[in-house]
């Protein structure tokens, strides 16, 4: 009976997980779909916890442990996902994945050692699996932290590449053997195997260039979520099983879509260098820009029939969402049609800025994405580009040498005139530096973000 119920729950948490899922693809639901998919996790581990009976019948005895780790881990989790600021939530991101991976190999390490011998090859394999992936997902994971907050640097070393593709053939030719029994002492091999995994997750993730890393992310997302699955298979466990296949699934896809988005191949995005550290030219070795006055910019908004508010990184550094809401509806009040151009990578993780104008209240439908802003573009008068610079920029449509090439961007310099809102002539997180900003139809308007969008708001008022 027990056993049934806990069945039940396990269904009810994989429904939830699926239509929670389905919910996070909308930003009007995704807020609901995160508690669905939460009160499904919540039911499992609470019918796990009450119903799961050992082998030989028993109920689970180390409740003191299990209750310790679940307060420390929800006190931990709930304070860093309160405290962490939007512009950081690929690091947290990051530092949650690792430990889901950590969390699937020590699963797997532990399985190791209770094996009695007579297992299956299938068991063995199974067991391996979500150790080496885990870990490779793990070390990939803290890397990826590491440089993503800053505290690391790409690195490259001479035969980066071929010691990138040595390392999982050797994996690879370890683990067959460790599974034809070919070695005398498996437990060694086992733990040489977790070794070269976790160096693995290190090198492969050392050489990636920064802009890339929502790809590799997302990568390892997908990654943790394989070797969770394994664990379900292990413990004969449907929601560890339905939630891993999920996850894994679910990333691998976004992971080709952010590729889709770049025009990359995934191939070219993992030994590629895209967004590595590169010195960008000096400014003013590319011609003269022009800036524009706050009461000038003022003014042209203020009398435009269509603007177009291209947000960016620098936006939700600045926390100018709700501030540049306001100068929405000041200009909507005014007659002018007002909307917003969304690139897929704007911002430092996929859908920033959706959820940052979603914060403001601005109307989804007000949103436009890349091909269709780019349609608007030529009937638009002014474009403001707030604080966004690598997703404008042209180099990706005319310069077949710089790294950004063949990724969509918006095509911004196709309206009549583009001002430009950022603090300097600093190039973005790519790197390289924008022609755009050179360009006859476009002026500079420095400052920050906040303080810029409240200067035109009084300025438009007094018109
Ligand atoms: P960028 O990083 O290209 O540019 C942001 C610009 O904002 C900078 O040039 C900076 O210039 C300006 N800025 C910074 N602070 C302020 C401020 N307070 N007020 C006004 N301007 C400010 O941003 P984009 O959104 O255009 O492009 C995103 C980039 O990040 C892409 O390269 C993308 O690949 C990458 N990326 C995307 C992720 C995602 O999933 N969305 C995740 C990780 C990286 P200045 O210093 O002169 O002010």
């Amino acid at each position: 009976m027990e056993t049934s119920i806990l069945s039940v729950c396990y269904l009810i948490g994989s429904v939830c997980f699926i239509i929670g899922l389905k919910m996070l693809s909308h930003p009007e639901t995704a807020r609901r779909g995160n508690q669905v998919s939460a009160t499904g996790m919540g039911i499992s581990i609470l019918g796990t916890l009450l119903l799961y009976r050992t082998d030989n019948g028993q109920h689970l005895h180390n409740y003191g442990w299990i209750a310790g780790s679940l307060v420390i881990g929800a006190v931990v989790g709930t304070r860093a996902a309160r405290r962490v600021k939007m512009t950081a939530m690929p690091e947290l991101v990051s530092i949650f994945n690792g430990m889901g991976g950590l969390c699937a190999a020590l699963i797997s390490t532990l399985e190791f050692g209770r094996l009695a011998g007579g297992e299956t090859v299938l068991h063995l394999l199974i067991i391996l699996a979500g150790a080496l992936i885990g870990s490779i997902s793990f070390a990939g994971s803290m890397i990826a932290y590491g440089k993503l907050s800053g505290k690391m640097k790409d690195l490259t070393f001479p035969g980066q590449q071929v010691t990138n593709l040595v390392v999982p053939a050797l994996i690879l030719l370890l683990s067959v053997g460790l599974l034809c029994g070919i070695s005398v002492t498996p437990a060694i091999l086992f733990y040489i195997l977790l070794a070269l995994s976790l160096c693995y997750g290190v090198l492969f993730v050392l050489p990636i260039g920064g802009a890339d890393m929502p790809v590799v992310i997302s990568l390892l997302n997908s990654l943790t979520g394989v070797a969770t699955a394994f664990g379900g298979f292990l413990y004969n466990n449907q929601v560890m099983l339905t939630g891993g296949i999920l996850v894994g699934s679910a990333c691998a896809i976004l992971t080709l879509l952010m590729c889709k988005a770049m025009n990359r191949s995934l191939k070219n995005v993992l030994i590629g260098s895209f967004g590595g550290t590169k010195a960008a030219a000096l400014p003013g070795t590319q011609g003269t820009y022009k800036e524009v006055s706050i009461s000038d910019a003022a003014m042209v908004l203020g009398y435009a029939h269509k603007v177009m508010i291209v947000p960016g990184y620098g936006l939700a550094v600045a926390q100018a969402q709700h501030t540049c809401h306001e100068l929405e509806k000041l200009l909507s009040d005014k007659g002018v049609e007002v909307k917003y151009a969304i690139h897929p990578v704007a911002g430092r993780m996929p859908g920033h800025m959706n959820v940052l104008l979603a914060e403001a209240n601005v109307s989804y439908d007000d949103l436009l994405e890349t091909e269709q802003s780019n349609e608007q573009f030529p009937t638009t008068d002014v474009v403001l580009i707030l604080g966004a610079n690598d997703v404008v920029n042209p180099a990706a449509e005319n310069d077949p040498s710089s790294p950004i090439y063949g990724m969509p961007i918006l095509e911004v310099g196709k309206a009549k005139m583009v001002i430009v809102n950022k603090r300097s002539m600093r190039p973005g997180y790519a790197g390289i530096d924008n022609q755009l900003f050179f360009q006859p139809n476009t002026s500079m308007l420095f400052g920050d973000a906040k303080g810029v969008l409240q200067q035109l708001i009084n300025q438009i008022k007094a018109l």
